[in-house]
């Protein structure tokens, strides 16, 4: 087919991403009068980057690897730390190592690739992958987390009481805040994760995590339901509480990775009765374990997520299966930016003053609420999930490191963070401009680096 042919339906289905360039709705949106569309118009996006289809045994019907035989055209848009670390050297050294299971650098990179704007851009497709392509990871590690994989071990602390909520916090939480929510990764030791998964392993994963579900007693008791059985309506319900994971779309780290093939098979959710209690299945990672409830209360949010989380490593271990975890990057996954807790504490807090400044403001205006995030380790997402906007000025702010804290650790910086954040907002409502709030945020990093010396001599 030359670049000006116009292709039919049977010839445009065999595309290898067809489903992803938008299927069969694309193709009745642009059908010429001849019943036909111009190739040029359904061009492969993921092409571009110098990547080639060669056959992958993973590939499905819907999805198809890339492999790359030098490192990728990137462009400006590519934002991902892989994109800064993958060096030619670094590709050369990498290329030609693929773990038992059969993942490969090139299968590493891929969503990286075909998703410009993603922060990360790399995934594993199994737990030896952690090992063998450790020279692409540690670096991102360090770029994400600011841990260094290198020398560095993970600590574990899952005891909720240990977390501080002053009545300060507790009452700017209480007007701010409307939902929290604290979810992490867990993956089950042996199979594929989603991104190298065959379909014999999301049906043993689905298999090992409803065994666990059933195991779960009193107040976690629930129920599983399979993504490919609910109804629309039930979908549509789940997705609007924010209980669902979304769908995949081309923007999303899921697709690229070919994380997303032979959806919706064997993914699920499960939760407990009065849905504060939730498990993912097979998105992104095996599962996801969510405690999540209404209003700002993080110490009950965090208890619960606790509860879960030893329940079900209990219920698994019972079963004879194993989490995936080692002492250097704790709980492992698909992404590097999910490892050690694999926890991400979010609340979804009212921002107008901030939003309005993101709709209005100059450049360095549109970017104070990154701005004054990233000075506090918290990340900021849309309303609706990551790369989604923000509906009402609401915003899903959570921690940003996921590795080299520990659990307690990481919730204390969310609720410090946000009661911080909640106060520049508040600065910004009585007047105050952005300028008075980059002062502020530079007062602190000032006092934060005074007292450097003294934290390290404690930590030491
Ligand atoms: P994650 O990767 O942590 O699962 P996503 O960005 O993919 O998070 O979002 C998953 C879903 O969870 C989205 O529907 C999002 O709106 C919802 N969500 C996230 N944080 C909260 C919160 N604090 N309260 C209610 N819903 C939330
Ligand atoms: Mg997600």
């Amino acid at each position: 087919m030359g670049a000006g042919a116009s292709v039919s339906q049977d010839e445009v289905s065999a595309l290898p991403q067809y489903h992803i360039l938008g299927g069969d709705a694309k193709f009745a949106e642009l059908k010429e009068d001849d019943g036909k569309v111009p190739l040029s118009k359904f061009e492969d996006p993921y092409l571009k980057y110098g990547g080639e289809y060669r056959g992958d045994v993973k590939d499905s019907k819907d999805f198809k690897y890339l492999t790359f035989d030098t490192v990728p055209k990137f462009s400006p848009a590519h934002r991902s730390l892989m994109s800064k670390v993958l060096t030619p050297e670094l590709f050369e050294k990498l290329k030609d190592v693929k773990s038992s299971k059969g993942y490969t650098l090139s299968n590493a990179i891929m969503t990286g690739v075909v998703t410009p704007h993603l922060g990360v851009g790399a995934t594993a497709g199994d737990e030896e992958c952690w090992e063998l392509f450790k020279d692409l990871y540690y670096p991102i590690i360090k770029g994400w987390h600011g841990y260094d994989a290198y020398t560095q071990k993970h600590p574990v602390d899952l005891d909720p009481s240990k977390v501080v909520f002053t009545d300060q916090q507790r009452a700017l939480f209480g007007e701010y805040v409307s939902s929290t929510r604290i979810r992490a990764a867990r993956n089950i030791s042996g199979f594929s994760l989603p991104t190298g998964a065959t379909d014999a392993d999301r049906a043993g994963v689905e298999e090992v995590l409803k065994q666990a579900f059933a195991g779960l007693k009193g107040e976690l008791a629930g129920t599983y339901y399979e993504l490919g059985a609910l109804t629309p309506e039930q979908t549509a319900f789940l997705l609007e509480r924010g209980f669902l994971f979304q769908i995949p779309t081309s923007k999303n780290l899921l697709t690229g990775a070919g994380a997303a093939r032979s959806w919706p098979k064997n993914r699920g959710i499960f939760h407990n009765e009065a849905q504060t209690a939730l498990a993912w299945v097979n998105e992104e990672d095996h599962c996801r374990i969510i405690s999540m409830e209404l209003g700002g209360d993080i110490p009950s949010v965090f208890a619960r997520f606790c509860a879960l989380s030893n329940a079900l490593k209990e219920s698994a271990e019972a079963n004879g299966t194993k989490l995936m975890w080692n002492e250097t990057l704790g709980f492992l996954g698909t992404c590097p930016s999910n490892l050690g807790t694999g926890l991400r504490a979010s609340v979804m807090v009212r921002l107008p003053e901030f939003n309005k400044l993101m709709e209005g403001g100059s450049h360095e205006d549109k970017e104070l609420l990154e701005t004054v995030c990233s000075a506090f380790d918290l990340q900021p997402r849309g309303s609706a999930g990551e790369h989604s906007a923000a509906v009402g000025a609401k915003f899903d702010v959570s921690n940003k490191q996921r590795l080299g804290l520990s659990e307690v650790q990481l919730v204390q910086k969310m609720i410090d963070g946000v009661a911080k954040l909640i106060k520049l907002e508040k600065i910004l409502a009585v007047g105050g401009t952005p300028a008075d709030i980059r002062a502020i945020l530079a007062a602190e990093q000032q006092a934060a680096a005074a007292s450097v010396p003294e934290a390290v001599a404690v930590a030491e």
